[in-house]
């Protein structure tokens, strides 16, 4: 059985409008906020929700789910797209849907949980070009992140042991009253001392001074799928920051930008680029030469009596990373030349003739073709 869709998980129809949407998420966010909701799984589903939401709510994000399905948009480095973020680490903030409901009801300080705290994700952003946003690449790069200390292997301690916290007595935890809307709940408060992991290092490590953590450089081998777009993040699950001992990383977010392209434009996973043709192609029609974003070279052919500016579509050399590809779209831009030879001279006389017409009195070239001449050469 496949995971549900972010459509089924927020419980709205596939076109719901923005408004049902935002709302069907202030209803679930509410009751399956971990801090309210006590039942099993709450905080599972509460992350999912604020997935779905993240990507439903941005109309880019939706119609590029609504294009590739859950399975290929939300699974990331194993060779899936992240819709931005969880409800983790420092990413919280980034749902505007989140951060206005919650921070009002609940004070804005976030939770605060008891025992060793997961580490936190890291966001990165990369640029790269238009072929390998349609073909797909790996790359490396360098990200500064925390890992756990190599003299204690992260546990902060020399012996490798920690001992309970005297402080907070192995809860990690302090007891506080807190009021808000819903009424008065106890807010439970992290422990100064051992920073609500309930437990201290028996002997401090010298090399990380107890953290069990230490900055460093790590290089990320990451596999960009075909087909992503600029905004798109990919999620490298456990390259953030190291956690506390005994429990997971965060994860490596890795933010998109496609570079432009010099002849291609990207509109979804078609490509557009365009043409010059002479008066004469355009009236008789012609076949043309395009270059696909691949490299390739296609004949393009070209109707009798098309006008400036037509759009022609060739099917397939678009954007490939799904059973239908995308198309490319060559907009043609009728060139009117600047130089004739008398032949050709005496052609569009003919035709200025036929047509009814007087040529210019000014014969040859004018004041004005002098001075973009002038331009020109001195541009070259
Ligand atoms: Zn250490
Ligand atoms: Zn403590």
């Amino acid at each position: 059985m496949g995971p549900d869709s972010y459509y089924d998980i927020l419980g709205v129809p596939r076109n719901a409008d923005d408004k049902e949407i935002k709302k069907a998420y202030r209803n679930l966010a509410r009751k399956y906020h971990p801090d309210v909701c006590k039942e099993p799984g709450a905080e599972e589903r509460f992350k999912k929700i604020n997935e779905a939401y993240s990507v439903l709510s941005d109309s880019q994000k939706r119609a590029q789910y609504d294009n590739m399905g859950h399975e290929a948009y939300s699974s990331a480095s194993r060779g899936s797209y992240s819709g931005g973020g969880g409800y983790s680490g420092g990413f919280s903030a980034d749902f505007s849907g989140f951060g206005d409901i919650f921070e009002t009801f609940f004070g804005g300080g976030g939770r605060q949980r008891a025992g060793p705290r997961p580490g936190a994700d890291l966001l990165m952003k990369m640029r790269i070009t238009l072929e390998e946003a349609a073909f797909g690449t790996e790359k490396e790069v360098g990200v500064d992140h925390v890992e756990p200390c190599p003299e204690c292997d992260g546990s902060g301690s020399e012996t490798k042991k920690a001992t309970t916290c005297p402080t907070c007595g192995g809860s990690g935890q302090m007891r506080q009253m807190s009021q808000s809307i819903f009424g008065n709940f106890v807010r439970m408060s992290t422990c100064t001392t051992c920073g609500g992991r309930g437990k201290v290092p028996e002997t401090r490590c010298k090399a990380c001074g107890g953290t069990g953590h230490r900055r460093a450089r790590q290089t990320v081998k990451v596999k960009i799928p075909p087909g992503v777009d600029t905004g798109m993040r990919l999620r490298m699950e456990g390259y953030g920051d190291a956690g506390d001992y005994g429990a997971p990383s965060g994860d490596l977010y890795i933010e998109i930008s496609v570079a432009p392209h010099r002849s291609f434009t990207r509109r979804g996973d078609d490509l557009e680029t365009t043409v010059d043709i002479s008066p004469a192609q355009a009236v008789l029609g012609s076949e043309v030469e395009v270059q696909t974003i691949d490299g390739r070279t296609v004949v393009l052919d070209i109707p009798a009596g098309v006008q400036h500016n037509t759009g022609l579509k060739i099917r397939g050399e678009g954007v490939r990373w799904q059973t239908r590809p995308g198309d490319m779209l060559v907009r043609v831009h009728i060139v009117v030349p600047e130089r004739l030879t008398d032949e050709e001279r005496e052609l569009y006389e003919r035709l200025l003739e036929i047509g009814g017409h007087k040529p210019s009195a000014k014969k040859g070239k004018g004041f004005f073709q002098d001075v973009v001449d002038k331009v020109k050469e001195s541009v070259k």
